[in-house]
């Protein structure tokens, strides 16, 4: 549809998104929700589980920095958790040095690593998993 004017192509965009928002948002969601399963199986060699200790309930499956930087990372790119890091990633091609774990082994291996401010329960060296 040709419009007339600039204004006349954002009131017609803007109406169009106000009559579907609904629609829109749901659609939003549920590409979220795909990105991050394919995202998650990816870093799960093919599988929706944690890398470590099989755990499968989506809810507490998450990207883990292999190398544990992951605050200095998403700082240093801008990104924020869950979605928009999924996209990032998404969007060049999965590069290496993540994996898939569950929050609790998350937990456990920032623990052992002292990355957390924890106190080192192991002799000094990267705990890899
Ligand atoms: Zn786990």
């Amino acid at each position: 549809m040709p419009f007339r004017s600039c204004e006349a192509k954002q009131a017609h965009n803007k109406a169009y998104h106000q009559a579907h928002v609904e629609r829109s948002t749901i659609r939003h969601w549920e590409r979220a929700r795909e990105i991050k399963e394919e995202c998650l199986a990816h870093y799960g060699d093919g599988k929706l589980v944690c890398v470590h200790c099989g755990f499968s309930d989506i809810r507490a499956l998450s990207i883990d920095h292999i190398e544990g930087n992951g605050s200095e990372h998403r700082r240093l790119n801008h990104l924020k958790r869950g979605a928009p890091f999924y996209r990032w990633l998404l969007k060049r091609g999965y590069p290496g040095g993540y994996q898939t774990l569950c929050m609790n082994c998350q937990y456990i291996k920032r623990y052992t690593n002292g990355e957390s401010g924890g106190i080192r329960l192991t002799s000094p060296g990267r705990v890899r998993w």
